[in-house]
């Protein structure tokens, strides 16, 4: 890097020397391109277990996110604008586990957690505990943006959401039949106590949704995304129902700042999925971005340094997405497979599922 500004410094000082400041003016570096990568969820997802419509389903959800998401790095926005474009996308896919499709609580709840981070400024907003705002990542850039906080939890952080006029829903708007059956399921494995189904849910259906039996499809899906914006500038964001029959209040690791969402231009932006509680010992995204910057390493070791060593030998299961403000991108994940996608500037789109896909 030194060497390298130096060597820009001397080219510059001759181009004064030789062209004149015209021909100095001209030698302005070439601006860095935009790229944007997302996650979907980690998980025991095997190509046997898919079937061929819930495989098409996922990739086809993945990609509308990732072109909006590219639709605005295209135009020139910001990094920040990209993620929440992306993110805005997924909440509403019931195929996710964010925003509607979100799992449910052991007590029959959707409570929502999302987090963004501006990697340019440093500035965060994070958001936990959510019901009735129908795009968490929106609230958690108003946080970011319009509250002197970094996280709000619960009935405050609806309220505030209210008051900056973002959208209110009946708590019902984020039920989903499979993810309640994935609820069902699991409690009746467990031998625990059955919530009431909750109020404004639809009647049950007359027969259980085999459409929707995919692999865990009852238990995956958090979102997440970082990007980089042609000005330089990166930004990270994570939009999660959290963990199916989570309990008395669980956040996980999606809203922390540090542990599953984290953006600096001073090293990188990388988002979080899986089992948040080791994702918030290990702060993994911090982790993954203090290797890149003061041990230098690439962007893609980092990752696989922190999900393959760090978070394998604590015995956690998940994976991250991860762009560098000098247009490295990587992924990262532990488990058969992760719902996953990134396209930049002039690149061709690649959408992925299975660990064997590249
Ligand atoms: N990391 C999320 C959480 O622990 C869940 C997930 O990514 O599947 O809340």
């Amino acid at each position: 890097m030194a060497v390298k500004s130096l060597l820009g410094a001397a080219v510059a000082a001759v181009a004064l020397i030789v062209g004149g400041p015209a021909m100095a003016q001209s030698q302005t570096p070439p601006k860095p391109h935009w790229s944007i990568v997302l996650h979907g969820g980690a998980g025991v997802i095997e190509r046997a277990e898919m079937s061929p419509q819930m495989d098409a389903a996922y990739r086809a959800g993945l990609k509308a996110a990732l072109e909006a998401g590219a639709a605005v790095l295209k135009r020139g926005g910001s990094s920040v604008d990209a993620v929440e474009a992306s993110i805005r996308i997924l909440e509403d896919d019931p195929l996710f586990n964010a925003g509607r499709g979100a799992v449910f609580t052991a007590e029959g709840k959707n409570e929502l957690d999302a987090a963004v981070m501006d990697g340019k400024t440093l500035m965060a907003g994070s958001v936990a505990g959510v019901t009735r705002t129908r795009h968490p990542i929106s609230l958690a850039r108003a946080v970011m943006e319009h509250s002197p906080h970094v996280m709000l939890i619960g009935s405050g952080a609806d309220a505030f959401a209210k008051a900056q006029g973002l959208e209110q829903v009946d708590p019902s708007f984020f039920f989903t039949e499979h993810r309640w059956e994935g609820l069902v399921k699991e409690l009746n494995k467990e031998g625990r106590p059955i919530p009431p189904r909750p109020a404004g849910a639809p009647p049950p259906p007359a027969q259980p949704l085999a459409v929707l039996e995919g692999p865990d499809a009852h238990r995956f899906g958090t979102v997440g995304v970082a990007a980089l914006d042609e000005h330089g500038n990166v930004a990270a964001g994570t939009s999660t129902g959290g963990i199916q029959a989570k309990l008395w209040g669980r956040v996980g690791d999606s809203p922390i700042i540090g542990a599953g969402t984290y953006a600096s231009n001073q090293s990188c932006a990388v988002s979080a999925t899986g089992a948040g509680e080791y994702f918030i010992r290990l702060t993994v995204a911090r982790e993954i971005c203090a290797l890149v910057q003061y041990k230098g390493m690439g962007l893609q070791a980092a990752a696989d340094e922190v999900i393959h060593k760090q978070l394998t030998a604590l015995g956690g299961d998940g994976g991250v997405i991860a762009m560098a403000p000098d247009g490295q991108v990587a992924w990262s994940f532990n488990t058969s497979g992760m719902y996953r996608a990134k396209v930049s500037a002039g690149g061709a789109e690649m959408v992925g599922i299975y660990k064997d896909e590249p």
